[in-house]
């Protein structure tokens, strides 16, 4: 006979089973940042330079030979390297650009900003990304540029956008802030087309903690993009500057390149890993059968995005209870849960500005449904078991009979 195990209660006076320790909270999203790159960032801020510099030239090299040799600056932001684009783009006021209202408001933010007008163009309820067949009919004599987002790494086809934007004149900027490490046609985002973008925001698949790049043409935009990121200010022999526009201060520093520096070489590994960890989600709620039904799951593509999130849509017309309610009930569970994203148009300033409620009805029934699940490099399939479970527990306990 064995021995009792040493931790079994010997003297319990109740009947209540040993509570088991509660579960340690799983973000949706947490970067994997290793100890060199802690070690690396230790030394920039003993080295006495902070601020822009060789590291960050080392970062845009490093970019630059990962997106094919094209010339690639960083910037403190995802955000402004759009808003970059627009201005050596030349779009302004009187100028439309055509996007899409399911995107993190930054995207359409950058054009106002300019002083141009977003035009948006329903989704493809099916990729949650614009809708290319609804794209040349939104196209006037104003419009100057289509910005294209991969809403969740899953890439907008290229082939037909960049068809739509050669017979039409118009400029391509790529919001890529979520799709580094995706493909089309087998070449990497960033290394063909117009202008891209990313960023390198935390909960993006590399980070600089904030910061983004910008991939363009050559180095004429290249030297713009380098006025703009500061003060507009061209620098000459010892003591010479020059300013002749409008620029601000969108410069990275040499602590979040480091950071950045750390990241890149990782970024195949994390994005194989997000690859797996979508395979878990994809067999285990097929597993779940009707406990999950009208579910949506995401497009399973195994070939093009880097599955920088898992979002599913929310069956709302069989739930008692709404998607705030499911997400209160997965936190108490230890669960993290987004919304990415309520649909742009619908924001105050944007209705202030003429848009109204039905305006873009595949958008805004994903803005209504969409629920981000858990999806980062150092998550488990046990994890993924666990949202799984706990999620399709939760739909069952409030199905409308
Ligand atoms: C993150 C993100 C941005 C903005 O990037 P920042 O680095 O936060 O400025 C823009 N568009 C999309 C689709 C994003 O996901």
């Amino acid at each position: 006979m064995s021995a009792p195990a040493p931790s079994a209660p010997v003297n319990r006076t109740d009947s209540t089973p040993a509570a088991r320790p509660p579960l340690p909270f799983l973000p949706m999203t947490r970067p994997t940042i290793d100890e060199e790159t802690i070690a690396g960032v230790a030394e920039v801020l003993r080295s006495g330079w902070i601020t822009s510099g060789p590291k960050v030239k080392e970062l845009e090299a490093k970019l630059s030979e990962y997106c094919g040799g094209r010339p690639v600056r960083a910037f403190n932001s995802g955000t402004c390297t759009m808003e970059i684009a627009l201005r050596i783009a030349g779009i302004g006021p009187g100028h439309e650009v055509i996007t899409t209202p399911l995107s993190w408001v930054a995207t359409s933010n950058v054009v106002l900003t300019v002083g141009a007008r977003p035009v948006f163009v329903d989704i493809d309820p099916v990729t949650r990304n614009i809708d290319l067949d609804r794209v040349e009919a939104a196209i006037t004599p104003a419009t100057r540029a289509i910005m294209p987002v991969d809403l969740a790494g899953l890439p907008v086809d290229r082939d037909r956008l960049n068809a739509i934007a050669k017979r039409h004149n118009l400029r391509v900027i790529e919001d890529a802030a979520q799709s580094m490490g995706s493909t089309w046609g087998g070449r990497r985002i960033g290394s063909f087309g117009d202008f891209v973008s990313f960023s390198f925001h935390p909960n993006k698949n590399i980070t600089t903690i904030e910061g983004g790049c910008l991939v363009m043409n050559d180095e004429r935009e290249a030297k713009l993009a380098e006025q703009y990121r500061l003060q507009g200010v061209i620098r000459s022999g010892m003591d010479q500057i020059e300013v002749s526009l409008i620029g601000g201060k969108f410069n990275l520093t040499d602590v979040a390149a480091r950071v950045g520096l750390g990241q890149l070489p990782r970024l195949a590994e994390f994005n194989a890993r997000r690859r797996e960890l979508a395979r878990a989600y994809f067999e285990l709620f097929a597993a779940q059968g009707a406990a999950v039904e009208g579910l949506q799951l995401p497009p399973a593509d195994f070939t093009n995005t880097n599955w920088h999130m898992f979002q599913v849509g929310l069956p709302e017309q069989k739930l008692k209870v709404s998607r705030a309610d499911i997400m209160a009930r997965m936190q108490e569970a230890g669960i993290g849960t987004g919304v990415h994203y309520p649909v742009i148009h619908r924001f105050a300033l944007y209705r202030s500005l003429g848009w109204k409620d039905g305006d873009f009805p595949h958008a805004e029934n994903a803005g209504r449904n969409l629920l981000t699940l858990p999806l980062f490099p150092a998550m488990t399939r046990a994890d993924v078991v666990r949202v799984v479970e706990t999620l399709a527990a939760i739909l069952q306990a409030h199905r409308l009979p």
